[in-house]
């Protein structure tokens, strides 16, 4: 396979016109009348390390129809249903473009798209995708404390799944119950749309009825359904990701970009504010999403005097990049362009 490009742009100071850049590479290629969507993470409540939305107003400059889409998260939160979701990406400043949440108001809304992979038969990928034909995954380049790294890959591969599909990734089995915080209340069961729950003194998910929505976990009140994180093994959470990411881009035309900016060891989910632990290096565009993920993270490495900060979090982490080559998402061979 040939080698692919991966342009660099590194002037922090103004990353503005790094993201302006980008977007016109893109333009160029496109019919720029044509609706193009961004997918994109606005942030979990008191994250304040997401990409910065202020460097990307260029967009509706340059494309006649720019939308941000994103999907809503697995676990309770601000990011569980699309209404609370939009507000908070507002509240994070992404208010001068429409969102689209692609998995519906509550994030139920998925389509299976058959992948035959090792991990990955069918992956639950969210149907609003199907509204888009070009793209762009803008990523944030930084830690994820059970994949290493979260780059494009992630934010095709868990961002794109519905949050039945984010459920398998992490896990391949049903929720469960803490029978300490459940109250019996009873929502969970009337939500469950496989009638897999029955609730006496309190919940109990039958397992061969589930078919791992995921959605009682959003709904209930006490937070008591225990995602059950962990369960697959590092490499087959990792296979896992690529597989919904290869899911996710067939049929379409995507493009990416990575902020390899407000480097923090976990990622934009945390529901926390997060200190930076190395100085912001820059943004790169790629076609391809396995070169720029494994540019970024070289970059990374040799700024941080050629050690991967990110080992500490898992330490077979480059395992997607090979993965994900192997499955045909893209090259980990790349040539790195200075802009
Ligand atoms: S919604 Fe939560 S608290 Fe209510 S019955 Fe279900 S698990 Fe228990
Ligand atoms: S994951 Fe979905 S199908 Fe399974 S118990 Fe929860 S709501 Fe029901």
């Amino acid at each position: 396979m040939e080698k692919a490009k991966v342009y660099f742009y590194e002037n922090v100071k103004d990353l503005e016109t790094g993201y302006d850049k980008f977007f016109k590479m893109i333009a160029d290629e496109l019919n720029t009348q044509e609706k193009i969507a961004i997918k994109i993470h606005f942030g979990a409540d008191k994250n304040d390390t997401h990409l910065n939305p202020n460097h990307m107003k260029s967009l509706p400059k340059i494309f006649k129809k720019p939308i941000f889409i994103e999907s809503n998260c697995l676990y309770p939160g601000r990011r569980h249903r699309s209404d609370e979701h939009i507000k908070l990406a507002h509240e994070h400043g992404f208010d001068f473009l429409e969102i689209d949440i692609i998995d519906g108001d509550l994030g139920r809304d998925y389509i299976e798209v058959e992948i035959n992979t090792k991990n990955t038969k069918k992956a639950k990928i969210s149907s609003g995708l199907q509204r888009y034909k070009n793209l762009v995954s803008v990523a944030h380049f930084k830690g994820h404390v059970a994949a290493g790294f979260g780059g494009a890959l992630k934010n095709l591969g868990m961002g794109l799944g519905s949050r039945g599909g984010k459920l398998d990734m992490h896990s391949g089995i049903a929720p469960t119950v803490n029978e300490e915080k459940c109250t019996a209340c009873g929502i969970c069961a009337e939500n469950c749309i496989a009638d897999a729950i029955t609730v006496e003194d309190y919940a109990i998910v039958d397992q061969d009825k589930c078919i791992g929505c995921a959605y009682c976990i959003s709904v209930c009140p006490e937070t008591a359904f225990r995602p059950p994180f962990g369960i697959r093994k590092g490499n087959e959470f990792l296979e896992s990701i690529a597989e919904y990411a290869l899911a996710g881009t067939i049929g379409y035309n995507w493009f990416y970009i990575n902020g390899i900016v407000n480097i923090t060891m976990i990622c934009d989910c945390m529901r926390i504010k997060q200190t930076p632990f190395m100085d912001d290096i820059g943004i790169v565009y790629s076609k391809d999403p396995v070169a720029i993920d494994k540019a970024s993270l070289d970059i990374v490495t040799e700024q941080n005097n050629g050690v991967n900060p990110f080992l500490k979090n898992n330490a077979m982490q480059e395992h997607i990049l090979d993965y994900a080559e192997k499955i045909g998402l893209g090259t980990t061979k790349y040539e790195l362009i200075h802009l």
